[in-house]
């Protein structure tokens, strides 16, 4: 198969609005699958690129790395797909598979550096890898999941990143019944946190801003919610969880949230990539309490989740919008105005 012309949505620009992009995606080398995006959901991490926030963005940059797509070629050395399938990718799509990391299943830690979705460089050709906000994609087969059948096509794209990045810290900390988590932010990482953690027998709690999400909390199978502008409400909760996963997008503190957590607990930062403002090490101290952080999950962590979600029935809440809306859920998104996560339909991005 030839090089595939293709449109995408791309930034053009540091903090530019999203306009459409013409380009070509490579032609097809022996392991690599073609497909038609179908769907691709919105993370808060494609406005940090496009913003620059980490710097290491390039541009023109598609962003998106929560796809659904259809197989519409494969390599002559592919055999785990097949054109018609439905498959899925997330943010890796490449990595040196030689690493002890590689080896053991977690490309997402490869010594050698993971290749991305986007802001990432193709391992061949250093050309810059462009995301899931465009019609087509070329992936090597190895960074393909497969979507089961039970899965609903539309709604599974958030998985693919929220629901690996949420999954694989529950599994790394041993959550199960009896366990007590906090999930502070309910966006996209955080509801997935909430269904996955709930569905694996846990104790859950939401820890939000404000009062405005409680009754969408326990609807989404949390058995409480703490409101962390509350002061008498946090003072309350001390000593309460074993792990508490922070989803907040931005820069912020820890002091208000590490007596939360129960003598060696845990508080895993999967949201903000960067500086934190300063902390107290006296709750650390005093608790024997841990500070940790999270990347993603490896290849077959995120089928062994798609497969846990087929199997409980655990769909994202999505709310599907068309491709030039990108910029107004963009504008949302940074409001904390999104239940949960936003979902392209991919159908509606069409060459003029
Ligand atoms: P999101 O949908 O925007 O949700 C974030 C939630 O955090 C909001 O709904 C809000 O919840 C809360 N929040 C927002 N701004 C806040 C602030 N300034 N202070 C306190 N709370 C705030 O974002 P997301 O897509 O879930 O992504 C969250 C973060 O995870 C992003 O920074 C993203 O880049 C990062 N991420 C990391 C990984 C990884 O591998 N570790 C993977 C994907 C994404 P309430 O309204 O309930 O307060
Ligand atoms: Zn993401």
């Amino acid at each position: 198969m030839n090089t595939i012309k293709t449109i995408g949505y791309a930034a053009y620009s540091r903090g530019a609005a999203l306009s459409p992009y013409v380009f070509e995606r490579r032609a097809l080398r022996d392991n690599d699958v073609a497909m038609e995006v179908l769907y691709s959901g919105v993370c808060h991490s494609d406005l940090h690129t496009v913003r620059d926030d980490w710097g290491w963005s390039y541009y023109p940059i598609v962003p998106g790395h929560e796809i659904i797509g259809k197989v519409i070629g494969v390599g002559s050395k592919v055999t785990k797909y097949k054109i018609g399938d439905h498959v899925g990718v997330g943010c890796l799509v490449d990595s040196c598979m030689e690493c002890d990391q590689c080896h053991r299943d977690e490309e997402q830690l490869c010594r050698n550096q993971p290749t991305y979705s986007y802001s990432g460089f193709d391992r061949i050709t250093n050309e810059p890898t462009q995301g899931g906000y465009s019609k087509h994609l070329v992936v090597r087969e190895e960074f393909c999941l497969r979507i089961p059948e039970k899965l609903d096509l539309s709604k599974a794209a958030p998985l693919l990143c929220a629901g690996i990045t949420t999954y694989s810290p529950l599994w790394t900390w041993n959550v199960g019944p009896g366990s007590r988590v906090g999930v502070i932010g309910l966006g996209g990482l955080g509801h997935m946190a909430v269904k996955l953690a709930s569905a694996l027998g846990a104790e859950v709690t939401v820890i939000s801003r404000t009062a405005a999400k409680v009754a969408d909390a326990l609807d989404l199978g949390a058995d409480k919610v703490l409101i962390s502008s509350n002061e008498k409400e946090m003072l309350n909760a001390a000593n309460s969880f074993d792990l508490i996963i922070d989803t907040i997008p931005a820069k912020h503190g820890l002091d208000p949230y590490l007596p939360l957590l129960d003598i060696d607990g845990t508080l895993v930062i999967v949201g903000q990539v960067g500086p934190m403002d300063e902390i107290s090490t006296f709750p650390l101290l005093l608790g024997r309490r841990r500070i940790a952080s999270s990347p993603i999950g490896g290849i077959r962590e995120t089928q062994e989740m798609l497969d846990f979600c087929a199997k409980k029935g655990i769909v994202p809440e999505c709310e599907m919008i068309r491709m030039d809306q990108i910029n107004e859920a963009f504008e949302r998104m940074e409001q904390a105005d999104v239940r949960y996560r936003f979902v392209i339909d991919m159908a509606s991005l069409n060459y003029k």
